[in-house]
Formats: C-alpha cells, sequence, structure tokens
C-alpha cells in the first residue's frame, strides 16, 4: 500500500519539510516539498497538524505475565498508540517471573502474542548472581539491561551491589548495549513515619543525595570497564554538573529524566495523594526547572515515562499513605503530551519533542538504523499530532488497566491524532484503536533479528540448510518475523507434523548418506562444518563399523526408497549401526515417520545454529 501523508510540519532531522512524506508498504520513501503526490499514492491530507517520528518510550513496566492485574501489554500498547508512542521498552520487572533468565523472557515473549498494538522491545534485568545470563538474553533479542541500586520494590527483583554492576557492565560492553541503572544509593537516609499521609516526608526520606551517591559510583565504574552506562528517570539537577564533566571526559553516559519530573513540582501535591507517590520523588519546582535546563543543553538525554502503575488499593488511594503505597506512577499515555505542554510554555518547538522522545531513545535501544527519525529507508513509524490542542484528562480518557494518574483533571497541550506504525495506522482519534498490528522488536544486533532481517531468498537458502524440505520452507517462512527461539521451534514443528510424506522424503534427500565415507565428504563441503560436527562420531568409527554402516544404509534405502537418517549428534558410529540394525525390519508406514522425527532433531539443532549466526 502506497500513502502520501501531507503536512504543513513534516519534523525531519533536517528541519521541518512543508510537504509530502511517502510510505510504500512500511517504510519511509521520500520526503518532499509541496503538494505534489506521485501517481499510485493515496493522498492523506493531515492540514495543519505535525507528522512527527512515532514517539519511542524507553522505559515502562507492562507487568505482563503475572502481574497482568497490574496493566498488561494489551491495555499499555492501547494507552501508548492513543499518545503516539509506537514503540514502548518493557522493564524486566515487576512481571513474574522477573525477565532475568533465558525461561522468564520466553515466557514474556509468549504473553505479548497478538495482544500488541504498537511495537515492542524488551530489557533483561541484571540481578546479582544471573551474569551469566546477560549474553543469552541480549542474545536472544534484549535491548539492554536494568539494575537497581537500591531495593527495587520487589523482593524477586533484588538490587545490585556495586560488585554485580562491574560484572554486569563488563559482560554488557561486549555487547555494545547499555546497564540502566535505578541510581539511587542508600545513604543512612531516614524516613518520619508519624504522618503517614505527609508528601513532604516521603520526599525528604529520598533525598537527592541518594542519587548523586549512585550516580558518583556508577561513573567511578564505567571510568573503570569503559561500558556503557543509563541513569533512567533523574529527579536531580545537583547531579547536572556532574554528569556534565563526566560526558566531557568522554565517559559513554546516557541519562533520562521522566515527564513527571518535568511537569509537576513538590509545592502542588497535597498530602495523601498517593497517585504521585515515585522514586526518586517529583521534588520541587526548582528540582523541575534545572531538568528542563538539563535536557535543552543536552546534558539529559532523553525523556521516558517511567510508568508503573498499580491497582487503586495497591496504591493506597483510599488511605493517602504515603509509606505504604507503591512507588510509581501511571503516566505511559500522557508523556509526550505532558512534555510538550511544558515545551509550549518554554518556547520550545517541535524538532526537540522528537528528538527527546524518538532520536534519543531509538539509539538507546539500539533502534536508530531503523526507526527514531523521518528519513528515507526508515520504518513508517509516525505520528500526527497536533501541537494546539487542548485536553482535559478525565479518567474516561484512560486506556491503562486502572484510572489512576497524577494527569487527570490536567489541561495537557498536544495530542496524537493519528499513530501508524509500520505504514498502518493503529489508532486515530475517531476511531480509537485498530487491530493489534504491533509485535515484539528483537535487538537488531542477535541472531534471531538478523535471520528475520535476511533478504527472502537468504532465508530460504539458511532454512533449506537446516531442513530440505521445500514446503517446510517455505511455510516456516511465511510466518517470519519470528519473536523468540522457542516460537521458532514451535513453528518448525507445527509445520513439520503437517508435512506429508513426500516432503519428509525431500528433506531426507539433502543428507550425507552415513557411513558412505566418499558421499559424506562431498557433502561436507555444501554444509560446511555443521554436518562435520554433527557426524563426528563417523570420523572417528573404525573401517570395519563404517563398512558395515554402509551396507546397512545400501540395504535401508533399497527397502525404503530414502536414505536412513539418524540424529547423529552424540552418537557413535556402533550406535548408529546399532540404530539402523533396529529399524531395518520396520513397516515402512511406520518407518517413514521415525526417519521424520529425527528430521525434527536435526532441524533443531541446526536451527540453534542458525541462531549463533552459524
Ligand atoms: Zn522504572
Amino acid at each position: 500500500m502506497k500513502t502520501a501523508w501531507r503536512s504543513s510540519k513534516i519534523v525531519t532531522p533536517t528541519g521541518i519539510v512543508d510537504g509530502v512524506l511517502l510510505v510504500d508498504d512500511d517504510k519511509i520513501v521520500a520526503v518532499t516539498d509541496g503538494d505534489e503526490v506521485p501517481s499510485g499514492y493515496t493522498l492523506r491530507d493531515v492540514g495543519l497538524a505535525a507528522i512527527l517520528p512515532g514517539f519511542i518510550d524507553a522505559h515502562v513496566h507492562i507487568n505482563e505475565p503475572g502481574r497482568t492485574e497490574w496493566e498488561g501489554f494489551e491495555t499499555a500498547t492501547k494507552a501508548a498508540a492513543k499518545a503516539g508512542i509506537t514503540m514502548v521498552a518493557d522493564m524486566p520487572l515487576n512481571s513474574m517471573p522477573v525477565t532475568t533468565t533465558l525461561d522468564a523472557w520466553e515466557q514474556k515473549v509468549a504473553a505479548a502474542k497478538d495482544k500488541l498494538y504498537v511495537n515492542v522491545a524488551l530489557y533483561a534485568g541484571a540481578v546479582p548472581g544471573n551474569v551469566n545470563q546477560l549474553s543469552t538474553l541480549v542474545d536472544s533479542g534484549a535491548v539492554a539491561a536494568k539494575c537497581f541500586m537500591v531495593h527495587s520494590g520487589i523482593d524477586e527483583f533484588p538490587n545490585t551491589s556495586i560488585a554485580d554492576i562491574r560484572q554486569a557492565l563488563l559482560e554488557l560492553r561486549a555487547h555494545q548495549v547499555p546497564l540502566l541503572a535505578h541510581a539511587e544509593l542508600e545513604i543512612g537516609q531516614s524516613y518520619d513515619k508519624r504522618n503517614p499521609r505527609s508528601y513532604a516526608a516521603w520526599v525528604t526520606s529520598r533525598p537527592e543525595q541518594m542519587e548523586i551517591a549512585a550516580i558518583e559510583a556508577l561513573f567511578d565504574l564505567c571510568r573503570e570497564t569503559g561500558a556503557w552506562v543509563h541513569i533512567v528517570h533523574l529527579a536531580t539537577g545537583a547531579a547536572l554538573p556532574l554528569i556534565a564533566a563526566a560526558k566531557s571526559q568522554g565517559l559513554r553516559i546516557t541519562v533520562e529524566t521522566a515527564p513527571h519530573y518535568l511537569y509537576f513540582a513538590a509545592e502542588d501535591i497535597p498530602d495523601g495523594a498517593t497517585q504521585f507517590k515515585c522514586a526518586p520523588p517529583i521534588r520541587s519546582s526548582q528540582t523541575r526547572e534545572a531538568l528542563w535546563r538539563g535536557l535543552i543543553d543536552g546534558t539529559i538525554d532523553m525523556i521516558a515515562s517511567d510508568h508503573s502503575p498499580a491497582p487503586p488499593a495497591v496504591k493506597q488511594l483510599e488511605s493517602g499513605d504515603f509509606t505504604n503505597a507503591w512507588g510509581g506512577i501511571g503516566g505511559l499515555q500522557f508523556g509526550p503530551s505532558a512534555t510538550w505542554t511544558q515545551m509550549s510554555q518554554r518556547g520550545l518547538g517541535l524538532p526537540h519533542l522528537a528528538h527527546w522522545w524518538s532520536t534519543a531513545p531509538a539509539k538507546l535501544i539500539g533502534m536508530s538504523a531503523l526507526r527514531g527519525s523521518l528519513l528515507v529507508g526508515k520504518q513508517a513509524d509516525f505520528v500526527v499530532f497536533d501541537p494546539d490542542a487542548t485536553m482535559t484528562i478525565t479518567e474516561a480518557d484512560i486506556e491503562h488497566r486502572h484510572k489512576v494518574s497524577p494527569y487527570v483533571g490536567e489541561i495537557l497541550r498536544g495530542k496524537a491524532l493519528t499513530t501508524v506504525v509500520g505504514g498502518q495506522v493503529v489508532y486515530d482519534d475517531e476511531n480509537g484503536c485498530s487491530q493489534p498490528k504491533g509485535r515484539i522488536v528483537l535487538n537488531p544486533k542477535s541472531g534471531l533479528a538478523q535471520f528475520n532481517a535476511l533478504s527472502p531468498e537468504s532465508q530460504a537458502i539458511a532454512l533449506t540448510r537446516c531442513c530440505g524440505a521445500s514446503n517446510w520452507v517455505r511455510q516456516v517462512q511465511a510466518a517470519l518475523p519470528i519473536a523468540s527461539r522457542n516460537q521458532l521451534f514451535a513453528l518448525a514443528d507445527r509445520v513439520w507434523a503437517d508435512c506429508s510424506t513426500d516432503d519428509y522424503k525431500e528433506a531426507f534427500t539433502h543428507h550425507p548418506k552415513i557411513g558412505d565415507v566418499s558421499k559424506l565428504r562431498e557433502k561436507f563441503a555444501a554444509t560446511a562444518s555443521w554436518s562435520a560436527g554433527e557426524q563426528s562420531g563417523v570420523n572417528q568409527a573404525n573401517e570395519e563399523v563404517l563398512q558395515a554402516l554402509a551396507q546397512g544404509n545400501a540395504d535401508y534405502e533399497a527397502k525404503f526408497g530414502y536414505i536412513f537418517i539418524v540424529c547423529a549428534t552424540g552418537k557413535t558410529a556402533s550406535e548408529m549401526l546399532a540404530l539402523l540394525q533396529a529399524r531395518l525390519p520396520n513397516d515402512p508406514a511406520k518407518e517413514i515417520y521415525i526417519a521424520a522425527e529425527e528430521q525434527r532433531k536435526i532441524t533443531h539443532i541446526r536451527l540453534e545454529k542458525l541462531l549463533q549466526g552459524g
């Protein structure tokens, strides 16, 4: 489908264009001045509304699986679509299990299936003792890892020590992905709980010095390891000189702040208003102004919502008890508009909004090659944004699972009219959200993402090396892209189970004959080291066994019409010979399915190698 999006304000990295954004299928193919629309394109004129690169919210707690009653993929991504957000990056907590192992990763990917209205990237969790999982998680598609330096709020995601963080940084450095740190460190602070409804007491209990102490420790580790550290939700202006100095020394540091720190101020937060509770806390208007200065001068790189909702009871809304309320703000749907509201008052323009909410977060999560700006060749992920529209937020507007948000009652400026992901409208102002067309987007450097990104021809070649049945290859390919190893294996099995015996026989012809040494060597050239590794047992066999295998295979082929297929990994030639002799008397109607099962196992081993870049 070809669409020409006409706007007087197309926000590109080189300036605002009054012209046309041309989209072919899922890609941007041109950004041109003027009104001219090439033939074959359907015109969508958005008039005075702006077109910006889709917002990317790099800090969201979706909480599924396990705490889906707190949020969930469907509600979170609907809220995102309504905000003009085309991709969110989901934190490794507070789902259950937390995303600190491959098994938990697979559970999360499976839970997201068919529920996403925008694209979702996933973070891994770095906790004490799981450093050996981090590479696996990044190889599986995690875009970065996240750690806490104080208690995270949930016991199953323990905070890391300095030594843990050092190990994690060394591991992540090799992958060129950042470690995201919740930067607050215990400094012997105390919490005066005599009035549990007091907002001031909550703020005093999490002083700025906690952030500064953590940031200093992180910078030391950054200097020592040369790894990339990203500070999430900075909430103090007092750390800005420190950050600016470290950046000027060339340390690899990025910093995000959150819209609630840029929008609200402690002076205006009433006692008992626990919908404002988060950590670090929302501080004074002085801090708010300092954070704006930090953004404008580039010390702070980006903005992300840190959406971390909880049910009203967990937020202690009735009692207003700050000492027991969940610390986390429901704000995913309002981040860009809250930011723009404040920006308008400060005379800041749309290019800054595009930078802080799209270009910079795309870079953080390694997605810059295809996302984060309106340039030719990028994914057509964008938002039609009316910068002049205002809206008074009511509970009825909220797509989050729970209608608890400090933004209720606020008048926000700037409204997403249409949200487009990969060229498809996922939200528009009149009709709301369409179908769940989003997907999990993996770290582009991961083996699976690289396989997904191959040309159809190369994918077919790679798959044929795993299993030579052309029908199987075609059907697997039709279901790509795939989001996880388990989903690829499940797909491979499902398609294989539906294949015909002719398909099975076609796959078998792609194997070297076990024991036919000369044929075997010939085939090695075609399948490179794969078959050599799998059939190492054959290489070590003595001549007598090889001859018996060759003879047995000839008998087998004469009887069944195809060669003997066995998953040779870990088997000696003698063991294979025993298997061959045991299967030789089989009824042909039964044997084909035994051989097909062996092929299925071989396919798995080869798919595994494929994902590892084999
Ligand atoms: Zn968070």
